[in-house]
């Protein structure tokens, strides 16, 4: 490889980084492991290519082969997604959100969405993101018994702040949107709805959960969590904000957009509609109700009791640990997630963090199935039984290895 001649030392990390993803568990949601295909478009000479504009009617010469690979693109997700517009050029999840917001509103108008705490995104207005001082956002939270969203919360706020979007979408949210219910409360209120779909955009290109896009003028989402297609953001809309929504896009938030991300983007949409790629989502599901349910059985309280998509939230408040140990912890012994806000954190003045978030995408993708979530489930168990005791975390590292070996992320080669 050129690059250990250039720089050894960045080399060595990639090599490094290849042999930690290899010897450990992710169990992060907002992760998947790629296809190789992805990776060779990702690094591949379309990095070159620099492109302003839409296919067809660009700022600079050259872009016969962009253009197709572009087109390819959006002829493909908007097949996929059965929706009647896409841009494929956002460089994020948070960038798409951001045109699309500005494609019809303006600086200071109302926005409803999800809350933090509950499981919305930074983007969606959280006081740190820059959202929330360009629009006046309101929050809806869940139901505080079943956890759930309580779509009559989101009518009474609706009714009240009179928004002029509505946002359905989470980050941490294990449980299915009825899009439907909030369409007919946003039509109420004359508010347009945008349907940000980031995590579970895999699961619904596979159609093995409910898609938003009948309901929605916007759906945005990002192509590296379950839609496991590299990095970068993605837009769906109606066809009727097509010009508004370019403009938003480029000139408007962005410059040029990375060809190389469009084309692994262009791959993916093409995957996605093939039996493999289904196959991978359908066992995403059924893995996480299996995590759930061994997880449950060994005293742990889930959010909802359970779940319908990638993710399982565990609540540790009763356990005496508390999110940021629990991660650190599990690290330690080579089970990699995330801590997690969740809702009784909310409001919290010391920022307690009191859950973990697991996905079951990463390690679907490389093939585990029933059996190992049963024995991820005993791993996760013991090193949250055990957060002193030396000796068992690092049973559990060699258990984690073993089960890593027996299931390798690219060790075959499969042409
Ligand atoms: C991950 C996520 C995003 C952000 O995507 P980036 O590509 O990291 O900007 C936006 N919305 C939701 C709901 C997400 O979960």
């Amino acid at each position: 490889m050129h690059i250990q001649v250039d720089d050894p030392e960045v080399a060595g990390l990639i090599k490094a980084e290849e042999s930690r993803i290899e010897n450990t568990l992710n169990l992060i949601a907002a992760e998947n492991h790629c296809p190789e295909s992805i990776m060779e478009a990702l690094g591949s000479v379309f990095n070159t290519k620099t492109i302003e504009g839409y296919p067809g009617r660009r700022f600079h010469a050259g872009c016969v082969h962009a253009d197709e690979v572009e087109r390819l693109a959006n002829e493909r997700a908007m097949q996929l997604f059965n929706a009647e517009y896409v841009n494929v050029q956002p460089h994020s999840g948070t960038s798409a959100n951001l045109a699309a917001y500005f494609s019809v509103l303006e600086t200071g108008d109302k926005i409803l969405s999800m809350g933090l705490p509950f499981g919305g995104h930074l983007s969606h207005g959280h006081s740190a993101s820059m959202t929330s001082r360009c629009f006046d956002f309101s929050h809806y939270s869940v139901d505080g018994k079943t956890e759930r969203i309580d779509y009559e919360e989101i009518r009474m706020l609706a009714e009240k702040v009179k928004p002029r979007m509505i946002i359905a979408g989470a980050s941490s949210y294990p449980r299915l949107i009825d899009y439907g219910r909030i369409a007919e409360i946003a039509r109420d209120v004359s508010a347009y709805l945008l349907a940000d779909m980031a995590h579970i955009a895999g699961l619904v290109a596979a159609k093995i959960i409910p898609s938003p896009v009948p309901y929605c003028d916007f759906i945005t989402f990002t192509c590296y969590k379950t839609m496991m297609g590299g990095r970068g953001g993605v837009i769906l809309a109606k066809k009727k904000y097509e010009k508004r929504l370019n403009s938003a896009i480029f000139p408007g938030c962005q410059g040029t957009s990375p060809v190389n991300v469009i084309a692994a983007k262009a791959v993916i949409f093409k995957l996605a509609g093939e039996e493999r790629f289904i196959k991978i989502q359908k066992n995403i599901l059924k893995n996480a109700k299996e995590l759930a349910a061994k997880i449950e059985s060994r005293g742990y309280r889930l959010i909802t009791d359970g779940t319908d998509n990638h993710q399982v939230l565990v609540d540790l408040s009763g356990r005496g640990v508390d999110g940021d140990t629990a991660e650190k912890a599990l690290e330690s012994a080579g089970i990699i997630m995330n801590r997690n806000v969740i809702p009784s954190d909310a409001g919290s003045k010391n920022m307690l963090v009191s859950g973990i978030r697991i996905g079951s995408s990463a390690v679907t993708a490389r093939g585990m199935g029933r059996s190992e979530m049963a024995r991820i489930a005993d791993l996760i168990d013991t090193v949250l039984s055990n957060l002193n005791n030396e000796d068992a975390l690092f049973g559990v590292r060699k258990d984690v290895e073993r089960l890593c070996d027996e299931y390798p992320v690219y060790g075959e080669e499969d042409t």
